[in-house]
């Protein structure tokens, strides 16, 4: 027993050591990063959320699940390790008495059945994902397997290590039985089939196994702590303090108001030499963003739902996570050093680290490529799929405001774009005075806010810049403007005084025309007392619902699919004109993904009679970008296949008569694609690209002039 007892607290308090040395270092180095404290408030605001996740992600592993084979390998592994607890205590509780018991549950049968049910368990999640790794080995696959750039040799260590924490486990249990000292009378099959392999051997030889087998569990064990402390495994402690951290409902919807020190910047105040501008040096990030480095399980669900990474662009949400990790990791003695003279001391490889430019191409030897950087369309795709709540998102917009606004480095095709956000109020520079052509020729004057909106008005209709501007888009305008008029139901537009609401502007990092924009359109939507918002563009809808709160601008908003499908509903409108088409549906990520507005688009489809829906593989919550999103629309596709055209091959793969959508920007970038097929002969001349309103539209009988009296009539708006 003293063997037993001084080797178990030797190898105890030396792994002990070394992973409490680890941790203490992760955890300065964390704090090497900028201050958080909105998180902290968050979970202080709302303490039930944070448990409900810990309780749904953690220990529910809802998102893994979402991939039922490997999610069903993780259930089992996780909660493997979750009940292999209550071995640990006995194999420890072992090195003092032989005999020893867990007090009360100890001796229970069904506590000894259900260790050992876990550990098979265990065993079965083992060969799963070992069938899941050659399965996909990124050699075999090209650069499509979502283990491409992962570190593989670590996984298959940790999946070894696991299998020698059973294997140990299981023989030294097996053992205990033959010597007549293991605690469950009954229960523990796994053991007694080993036991009945080792009863052979004798009781002597049974006696140095249980030693020797106790002593090289809690080795494996001990090991395996090191391990994970040491590598991507540390995911393990981690992704629970990742997920309570997150940013809640999810890390979708809106963007982050840039932070400096903590604070939300005041470019009025802001003082060049004190405050961050954006993320130009990895101590930039916050400490939450280091966090999601160190939490990444490295799985690749997110590379694998790119749309960037599936068509060739260098970007992939995965690597921009682990090499910023490799970085900070690398640069971390640095970081650490307490002066400048300590720093000299430093071996030139990390003082070479230190010097290396967050972002910069292959000359600048930056750690992101601009080439990845400007890659991301913002479709939130990442987001959605990371196990461990990663916020991808926001890692990229944090460097992109610094290139920007710092090193005014981004594509210079965007420029135009910005210019005339600032000098003109939408991107392309059509101005003010243009923003009701959409409306000309309508049977029905369209009510222009002037002053505030009066009780009267249901609904203040945001145009949006494409949606007044884009010739394409301004169909759909008109289609919603009709719509709403057959319906009875009220509204007013902006007209003029409507600007872009900044989108674009944010997405791409300038965060200081984004405020002046959005400011400037929150004051006008309060001084007209704006309530309740529909907006038909995703990217407006998105930006007025989560993003204007941050600045004082709080208002209900809908997408105009969610107030048609009602009006359908509530017989307001009614679809009876056939429309006999194959129509194949494409969720804009910012109406579908970040707002999860999936269901209302279909319904409206499902109401209008001779349609014949026909959903693509890839849609809803796994649906594929158009390419515009993240201010893509406005920068070239140099790289690769364009993801415009990966949709469309996916469309025409439905063999549709038309393709619906929600969204002026996925209309536009979908449309282009449609062209081109229709020049190269791989699409039908007749395809078109029409929003949902318009499929309605066409289905919706408007009330003949004779008959208009008996129809209902728009209420005026208030002037
Ligand atoms: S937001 Fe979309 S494009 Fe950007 S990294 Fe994530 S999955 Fe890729
Ligand atoms: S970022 Fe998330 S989804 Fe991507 S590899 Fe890491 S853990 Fe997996």
């Amino acid at each position: 027993m003293a063997v037993r007892i001084i080797v178990g607290l030797v190898i105890t308090a030396a792994a002990f050591a070394v992973a409490g040395r680890r941790l203490w270092w992760l955890y300065r180095l964390a704090r090497a990063g900028q201050p958080a404290p909105e998180r902290i408030a968050a979970l202080r605001e709302h303490p039930g959320r944070g448990a409900e996740t810990q309780l749904t992600e953690v220990f529910g592993q809802r998102k893994l699940l979402r991939w039922s084979v490997p999610g069903v390998a993780h259930f089992l592994v996780f909660w493997g390790f979750v009940i292999l607890f209550l071995t640990l205590i006995e194999a420890y509780g072992a090195l003092f008495s032989r005999t020893f018991a867990i007090p009360v549950i100890g001796h229970w049968a069904f506590v000894g059945f259900l260790e050992d049910l876990v550990a098979v368990g265990v065993l079965i999640g083992l060969v799963t994902f070992a069938v899941i790794r050659l399965r996909h080995e990124p050699r075999r696959e090209g650069r499509k397997s979502r283990f491409d750039g992962s570190h593989l040799g670590a996984a298959w260590l940790v999946l070894g290590m696991i299998f020698l924490v059973i294997a140990t486990l299981l023989i030294y249990r097996g053992a205990q039985i033959n010597t007549g000292v293991f605690p469950y009378p009954h229960g523990a099959f796994a053991s007694q089939i080993v036991g009945h392999w080792l009863h052979p051997l004798g009781t002597g030889a049974n006696d140095v196994i249980e030693t020797v087998f106790i002593l090289a569990q809690l080795g494996v064990v001990l090991g395996f702590l090191v391990i994970v402390v040491y590598s991507k495994h540390l995911h393990i402690f981690l992704a629970p303090l990742n997920v309570l951290f997150a940013r809640r409902p999810s890390g979708l919807r809106g963007l982050e108001p840039m932070r400096s020190n903590g604070k939300v910047l005041d470019f009025e105040e802001a003082d060049p030499d004190t405050d961050v501008f954006g993320r130009g040096k990895i101590e930039d990030a916050p400490w939450k963003s280091l966090l999601d480095m160190a939490a990444c399980t490295e799985c690749g669900r997110c590379q694998s739902q790119c749309p960037a990474w599936a068509t060739g662009k260098p970007l992939s949400p995965k690597l921009l996570i682990m090499d910023q990790r490799d970085h900070a990791l690398a640069k971390a003695p640095w970081l650490l050093a307490g002066s400048d003279e300590e720093r000299e001391q430093l071996p030139d490889l990390v003082k070479a680290e230190a010097e290396r430019p967050l972002v910069g191409d292959e000359k600048a030897n930056g750690v992101i490529h601009p080439d990845v950087l400007w890659s991301c369309t913002n479709c939130g795709a990442c987001v959605q799929e990371c196990p461990v709540d990663i916020e991808h998102i926001d890692h990229i917009t944090d460097m992109r405001r610094h290139q920007v606004l710092i090193e005014s480095a981004f594509p210079a095709e965007a420029s135009t774009m910005l210019k005339n956000l600032e000098n003109k109020g939408d991107p392309w520079g059509m101005g003010e005075s243009r923003r009701l052509d959409w409306a000309e020729g309508l049977d029905f004057e369209v009510p222009v806010v002037d002053g505030p909106i009066g009780d009267d008005v249901q609904y203040l209709f945001w145009v949006g810049c494409a949606g007044a501007l884009e010739d394409r888009a301004r169909k759909t305008t008109r289609a919603i403007a009709e719509l709403l008029h057959t319906a009875g139901v009220s509204f007013a537009v902006l007209g003029p005084a409507e600007t872009c609401t900044g989108d674009p502007a944010r997405r791409m990092g300038n965060e200081f025309v984004f405020s002046m924009l959005a400011q400037q359109n929150i004051e006008t939507l309060n001084e007209a007392g704006a309530r309740t918002i529909v907006a038909s563009c995703p990217h407006c809808f998105n930006t007025i619902a989560n993003e204007y709160p941050q600045l004082g601008g709080n208002y209900e908003v809908i997408h105009h699919t969610q107030l048609l499908a009602r009006l359908v509903a509530e017989g307001k409108l009614t679809p009876v004109n056939p429309v006999n088409e194959k129509i194949t549906y494409h969720d804009p990520c910012f109406l579908g993904r970040h707002n999860k507005v999936f269901t209302p688009p279909r319904e409206i489809m499902e109401k209008v009679p001779g349609v014949q829906a026909q959903e693509m593989h890839r849609c809803k919550n796994r649906g594929f970008c158009c390419g515009a999103g993240g201010a893509r629309m406005w920068m070239e596709e140099r790289i690769g296949k364009r993801i415009n055209t990966e949709r469309i091959d996916e469309a025409l793969g439905t063999d549709p008569d038309t393709i619906s959508t929600g969204c002026p920007y996925c209309m536009v970038m979908l449309g282009d694609a449609v062209s081109a097929k229709k020049s190269s002969g791989e699409a039908k001349e007749t395809l078109e690209v029409i929003d949902v309103a318009q499929v309605l539209a066409r289905s919706v009988r408007r009330p003949e002039a004779p008959a208009a009296a008996a129809a209902p009539e728009p209420e005026p708006a208030a002037d």
